[in-house]
């Protein structure tokens, strides 16, 4: 894969949520350079590991070894989102999605995902008071 911005499905909603943390510093400093480049150029739906994975201590060759379900997620992004593999797509895209998506997603994706408290703060006030996220 080379350098140009590429994510995985289920970054592409995940990302929506990022607020500087991570597994460690490497991995922070460059999910903060991904996130930046997203706002400004569309990123190219991918399979398999990203440009957030390759920073990743979890990643292991071609897996991740922090779940053996994140392919599943990625599947389930694509098909909540109604996206494919190989095409562009804009971070405002995805965020303009996430309201339709959300109960879904977060029944299925988020109950058993490490950051889970991190986002869902923001989460439940937006859908409370049925603010756009
Ligand atoms: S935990 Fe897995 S899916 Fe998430 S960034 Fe690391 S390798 Fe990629």
């Amino acid at each position: 894969m080379n350098n140009s911005l590429h994510l995985r499905g289920h970054h592409l909603i995940c990302l929506q949520f990022y607020k500087g943390l991570g597994y460690d510093a490497s991995f922070v400093k460059n999910l903060n350079r991904v996130v930046k480049a997203w706002e400004k150029t569309p990123a190219l739906i991918v399979e398999g590991p990203d440009m957030v994975c390759k920073s990743c201590p979890y990643l292991e060759g071609e897996k991740c070894a922090l779940s053996d379900k994140i392919d599943q997620k990625d599947l389930l992004a694509l098909n909540l989102l109604k996206v494919q593999l190989g095409v562009l797509i804009e971070k405002q895209t995805v965020k303009n999605k996430l309201y339709e998506i959300w109960e879904v997603w977060k029944e299925k994706a988020c109950k058993d995902c490490l950051w889970n408290e991190v986002c869902s703060e923001e989460v439940k006030t937006k859908t409370k008071h049925k603010r756009s996220f």
